[in-house]
């Protein structure tokens, strides 16, 4: 059986409990994996005096593939977003992140199944900000013809692949007529000139966010530029749990960077409360990744297994606090290994 290097980040606060959890499980699973650990975020400023080592860079240029923890971003001041470097420097530009309700977590809506693509490189996270006046600060909203294209061609070929029938972009060139013109312009592009088989749909953000929690059912795929795509994933989150089963991946054309949508969790880190199984989905959208790359069955069946038994942990009730369960990280991911597999009866 072929075996995968990987690079492990396990981040700020809350990750290195999930990622150690997320580790055991599919250690217990057999994924066949190979972990080189890297630092990235507090934990690395504190240890090498930078927030993203050049060594960390460097080993996933080389592996290729890796799982990481969230990374703490100070609010206001201090140094930029570590996962907005790291997204850039590997040229990840697309976020995939599918939505789905679970069996035995119990929300307002039951039949959640969307996956949102977001933009990942641009925007209003170009990091272009100016104090122009005493009075006057100034943040840059930077699209460029080459990045719209790039990911409205990705989100397509995607839907096809999938045999999802429906892209839906949320934009705002109602007030930013030239930069979320120009992400429009690019979709449509795509879709007359390359895929005028998918069903397309536009619709300005706020409005489609009323849709969206209005019934989430007519929807299959969101595409939207960086900051909404941000926004519409933890509003997304928030329809099927929390942030605490949300799994997403960040992908470019030789790399990609799976982690959760949720980010360091401050207020429960280091109490062993978090729940790993966002992670945990991203580590099987990873498997499931190197399984499609490689033609890798096996791989495939690793993830498969993992589901099956975070599925039924879910519906047999075993949840941490986010979901209503009294489980700690720990517990839940002994649950999860207890029931590797086993499917539902
Ligand atoms: P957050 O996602 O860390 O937390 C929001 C809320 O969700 C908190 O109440 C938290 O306890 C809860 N939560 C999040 N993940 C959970 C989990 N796995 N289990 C149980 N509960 C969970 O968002 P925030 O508080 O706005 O941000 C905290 C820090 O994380 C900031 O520094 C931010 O910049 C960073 N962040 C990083 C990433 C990333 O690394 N990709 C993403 C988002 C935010």
């Amino acid at each position: 059986m072929a075996t995968y290097p990987i690079v492990l980040i396990p981040g700020d606060g809350i990750g290195p409990e999930v990622a150690s959890a997320v580790q055991r499980i599919l250690r217990a699973a057999k994924a066949p994996l190979e972990w080189t650990e890297r630092q990235a975020g507090i934990t690395a400023l504190e240890a090498s005096g930078e927030v993203l080592p050049a060594d960390t860079i460097e080993s996933i240029r080389q592996v290729g593939t890796a799982l990481k923890g969230p990374c703490t971003t100070p609010v206001g001041e201090g140094f930029t977003s570590v996962n907005v470097q790291l997204r850039k420097q590997l040229n990840l530009y697309a976020a995939v992140r599918p939505v789905r309700s679970l069996e035995g977590v119990s929300t307002r809506y039951d039949d959640v199944d969307l996956i949102i693509i977001r933009e990942n490189t641009e925007g209003l996270y170009s990091g272009v900000e100016n104090q122009v006046t005493d009075d006057v600060v100034m943040s840059m909203k930077v699209a460029t013809q080459t990045a719209c294209m790039r990911i409205a061609r990705w989100a397509f070929r995607f839907a096809t692949r999938r045999q999802l029938p429906k892209i839906t972009v949320f934009h705002k060139a109602n007030i930013m007529k030239i930069t979320d013109g120009l992400f429009l312009k690019c979709a449509r592009k795509i879709h007359e000139q390359e895929y005028p088989n998918i069903e397309y749909q536009e619709l300005i953000v706020d409005a489609g966010c009323m849709r969206l929690v209005q019934d989430p059912t007519k929807f299959d795929i969101l595409l939207l530029e960086n900051l909404y795509g941000d926004v519409v994933s933890d509003l997304c989150a928030g329809m099927v749990g929390g942030l605490g089963v949300v799994p997403g991946a960040n992908l470019g054309d030789e790399r990609a960077v799976f982690e959760a949508v949720h980010g360091s969790a401050p207020d429960i880190a280091g109490q062993g409360l978090a729940n790993p199984l966002a992670l945990l989905m991203s580590a099987v959208m990873m498997l499931n990744h190197l399984s499609e790359k490689n033609s890798d069955k096996q791989c495939q069946a690793v993830a498969e297994t993992i589901k099956n038994a975070y599925n039924l942990t879910l519906k047999e009730g075993a949840k941490t606090r986010d979901l209503g369960g009294d489980l700690g990280t720990d517990g839940f991911a002994d649950a999860i290994i207890e029931r590797l597999g086993k499917t539902a009866g």
